[in-house]
């Protein structure tokens, strides 16, 4: 019998009861470690004081109004990213997809406003990941997201990561727009070159093709700049954000350029929920906190702590580990062993961590973890490790 839930999830045995911080706690009181960020989501950890002060001082206000009203909470956010972003403009979302589809949705609008309805086919790049609607996995255009869903969304050009000569002899008139993750979460914590970001700005402004981020992963200070593509110094006209920004309430965002905006006009596109006073409440909260010169620069020395002690850990154990990888606090350990055994290893010893493409298992704390639980993190790896060394 099917359960009451849809069976799509493999979930593991834990029930948390409550967060504190980088700690998950069941009900009998048993603590993990939390490395995973409920993926890249929970940036200020869980349960923090200051949010859910903002949530519950805003839930005694107002929930929901529609987007049929002015929504000063939205008002703020917006202005809040325009002035720290390239982009001049934003649309709020529920979820990371639904800001991709935006995206997408902004990119072929602008070609149609250009008077070039048939510029419409979209580049994506093979081991990224966009979200799970019909349009997003059509954009990934992998067989796991895609097998038995089709027929696919047309206009989908997917090419080989990394193949220069293939993405230059596409970049055609036809082309609305390049989509890319400045580092693939999903696909194994893999961060684009700087010089291959560059290089792809280059092409787009040769070819008019827009440029969109999907930083949904690796944005809101991840990879201790507020967004990532800002290493590269290069800026996108359109960008997907989400996961961090609402540190786990229902929100995601949509930024673009006046210009790449140009084709959304009144009645375009909408979202019922998307910007209500409560996810953007807490939205306004966390951009707050992490868009500081102090917080972002406190990400990447607590990178370079946990870098430096994941290279121990993968020295000390060379048949279970191969190398790692990423940017700030979003970082893969690629396994020699199945990655999942090591997660399920990390599992007994009270560390959560979570398995990603080219096996690795992906490490993305709260962006405010402390140094002591950096420490307590990595030796508990270590003995998830050792258990998994003693049985080889
Ligand atoms: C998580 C993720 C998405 C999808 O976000 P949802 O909120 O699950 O819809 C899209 N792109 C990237 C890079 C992601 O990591």
């Amino acid at each position: 019998m099917i359960p009451a839930i849809m069976p799509t999830y493999g979930r593991a045995e834990m029930t948390f009861e409550k967060g504190e911080g980088s700690w998950l706690i069941e009900r009998d009181g048993t603590r993990y470690l939390d490395f995973g960020g409920g993926i890249a989501v929970t940036a200020l950890g869980h349960a923090d004081p200051e949010l859910a002060q903002v949530v519950a001082a805003q839930a005694q206000k107002l929930w929901h109004t529609s987007n049929l009203y002015n929504i000063p909470q939205q008002q703020a956010l917006a202005e809040k990213l325009v002035a720290e972003t390239f982009a001049d403009t934003c649309f709020f979302t529920n979820s990371g997809a639904e800001a991709m589809e935006c995206a997408l949705k902004t990119a072929r609008k602008y070609w149609s406003a250009q008077g070039k309805p048939e510029r419409v086919n979209i580049i994506t790049f093979t081991g990224s990941f966009h979200g799970r609607t019909l349009a997003t996995i059509s954009a990934a255009a992998s067989k796991k997201l895609t097998d038995g869903f089709g027929p696919l969304l047309p206009g989908i050009i997917n090419l080989e990561a990394g193949d220069h000569d293939a993405l230059e002899a596409a970049m055609d008139d036809t082309i609305a727009a390049v989509v890319i993750e400045p580092v693939q979460g999903e696909g194994g914590i893999i961060p684009l070159p700087d010089a291959c970001l560059k290089g792809l700005r280059d092409l787009c402004d040769q070819t008019g093709a827009l440029m969109v981020c999907d930083e949904i992963q690796c944005g809101m200070g991840r990879t201790g700049k507020l967004f990532a593509h800002e290493w590269a110094g290069v800026t996108p006209d359109i960008m997907a954000v989400a996961k961090g920004i609402g540190n786990g309430f229902p929100l995601g965002a949509c930024l673009a350029t006046e210009r790449a905006a140009q084709g959304m006009t009144a009645g375009t596109h909408g979202s019922t929920y998307g910007g209500n006073p409560m996810a953007c409440a807490v939205g306004a909260a966390v951009m707050d906190r992490v868009a500081t010169q102090d917080f972002l620069a406190e990400v990447l020395r607590k990178s370079g702590l946990l870098r430096q002690k994941l290279e121990g850990l993968v020295g000390a154990h060379p048949d279970v580990f191969e190398l790692v990888r990423g940017a700030g606090l979003m970082i893969g350990v690629k396994c020699k062993v199945p990655n999942m055994d090591v997660v399920a290893a990390g599992y007994a010893e009270k560390v959560l961590t979570i398995p990603g493409g080219d096996n690795v298992i992906r490490i993305l704390p709260a962006l405010n973890i402390g140094d002591a639980e950096i420490a307590e993190g990595v030796g508990r790896l270590d003995r998830a490790a050792a258990a998994i060394e003693a049985v080889l």
